[in-house]
C-alpha cells in the first residue's frame, strides 16, 4: 500500500485517502500551440519504471493538491511537496539521487 504524507496538513494518508491525478510537472499547450505540442501533452507521458513524480488530491482530508516523488517500481517515497512548483524541490531530489545516483527524469537529476 503506498502511504503519502500530506504536506499542507501532514497527514499520512493511504492511497485510497487520496485521488490521483497523473504525472507532475506536465508543461500545458493549448491554444495557438503546435498539433505537435498539443498531442504530447495530450498522450505523452513518462511511466518509467522506477523514480516518478506524480500528483496527488488529498480527497479525505484538507482537499488540497501536491505533489509525491516515489519509485513506481519499490513503492518507496522520496517526499511530497507543494503541486505550486515547476519543478522538484532540491531537497527532494538530493534525497532521490542518495538512494539512486544515476537517476534521471525529464531535465531533472
Ligand atoms: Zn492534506
Amino acid at each position: 500500500m503506498l502511504i503519502l504524507e500530506c504536506p499542507y496538513c501532514g497527514v499520512k494518508a493511504e492511497e485510497t485517502e487520496l485521488h490521483a491525478g497523473g504525472e507532475a510537472h506536465l508543461k500545458r499547450f493549448g491554444p495557438g500551440s503546435s498539433d505537435s505540442e498539443f498531442h504530447d501533452y495530450l498522450f505523452m507521458r513518462e511511466n518509467p519504471k522506477g523514480v516518478h513524480f506524480d500528483r496527488w488530491r488529498h480527497i479525505n482530508g484538507c482537499g488540497k493538491w501536491f505533489h509525491a516523488a516515489r519509485c513506481t517500481m519499490t513503492l518507496e517515497v522520496f517526499g511530497t511537496y507543494s503541486a505550486q512548483t515547476f519543478e522538484p524541490p532540491q531537497d527532494i531530489r538530493d534525497a532521490i539521487s542518495a538512494k539512486r545516483p544515476d537517476w534521471t527524469w525529464r531535465e531533472f537529476k
